[in-house]
């Protein structure tokens, strides 16, 4: 949580304010991230909260858990998803660690369905990854595989002419970790576009059921924070907040969303033939991106284009 003045946990008062609000919207599952959720000082009591209103709890975590807490999640998580963060630093940098983190996603594997989250970087050695995962991918229900999107005023980590060869290390990353499990289902977050695949990667994406309803940066979603204000997404955490305790925040949120894209959109899009909000378009890049993202003044090459 970058902003210091937003409390580190949501308060028992303010979760009961939200589920009100979340099943006026008739949503079916609440997702938890953090920071690390499973730290909340009242983890029971969030817990059986989220499950008297909700089918599910989809739980994000870095799969690093004391004995009260997995005892805790052990007593529910018939109705426990878990989204495992796979490339925490402790995961990837020590050993004994990591050995308990991949004994704990193979317990929780037996029990209920578990997803592992990876964010690609372009210097992700994939042999190795998939290697290191080797014994918890065959027992995964899905694989999410994010894009390093960057904080708006923050630095991008890869270029529009990087792109195509991102998109290509993805497809890599699937082929291997499918010869682990090839019932693995695939899950591509909202950072990845369109004119990263190319058609008959995108055709094989569709194949895995990996590619969304649209491509790009979703309208209308939002995260909601422990002080219960909404920001469209991580990377714009330290853009406008609404209090969703207001009547017309969705709409708000999703005006701004709108307006922050259609400012920042960069200039290939606006001649894109996928350009569009419609099934199967692509509304661009993340907004953090498209915000961070140099080009050249009219009239000079597009060093980083695609096109
Ligand atoms: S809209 Fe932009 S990001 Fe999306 S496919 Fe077209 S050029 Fe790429």
């Amino acid at each position: 949580m970058k902003d210091k003045s937003v409390s580190q946990e949501m308060s028992i008062p303010d979760l009961k304010i939200l589920i009100k609000k979340l099943r006026g919207y008739g949503v079916g599952f609440i997702k938890i991230f953090g920071g690390e959720p499973t730290l909340h000082s009242k983890l029971e009591e969030v817990i059986r909260l989220c499950l008297a209103n909700f089918s599910y709890i989809q739980l994000f975590t870095n799969g690093i858990f004391s004995k009260e807490v997995k005892e805790l999640l052990i007593k529910y998580c018939a109705r426990i998803r878990f989204t495992f963060n796979m490339l925490t630093p402790m995961v990837l940098y020590n050993k004994k660690i990591r050995n308990e983190f991949i004994q704990q996603a193979l317990f929780f594997s037996r029990q209920t369905k578990i997803t592992l989250s990876f964010t690609l970087l372009q210097t992700f050695d994939i042999a190795n990854i998939v290697n290191m995962f080797a014994e918890v991918i065959p027992h995964a229900y899905e694989v999410r595989i994010g894009a390093s999107n960057p904080l708006k005023g923050g630095i991008n980590y890869y270029t529009t002419g990087q792109y195509r060869s991102l998109g290509s290390k993805v497809m890599e990353f699937i082929h291997a970790i499918r010869m682990k499990n090839n019932k693995l289902n695939v899950f591509l977050d909202c950072g990845y576009v369109r004119c990263m695949f190319s058609n008959s990667q995108v055709d094989e994406l569709t194949r895995l059921g990996a590619n969304k309803e649209s491509w790009g940066c979703p309208v209308g979603t939002f995260d909601i924070q422990t002080n219960l204000k909404a920001i469209s997404c991580y990377p714009l955490s330290n853009d406008k907040v609404v209090d969703i305790k207001k009547k017309d925040y969705w709409s708000k949120l999703i005006f701004h969303q709108l307006s922050l894209q259609k400012e920042h959109l960069p200039s290939m899009c606006k001649t894109c033939p996928h350009h569009g909000y419609e099934k199967d378009k692509c509304t661009g890049p993340c907004i953090a991106f498209g915000m961070n993202l140099k080009e050249r003044a009219p009239g000079q090459a597009l060093g980083n284009s695609i096109h």
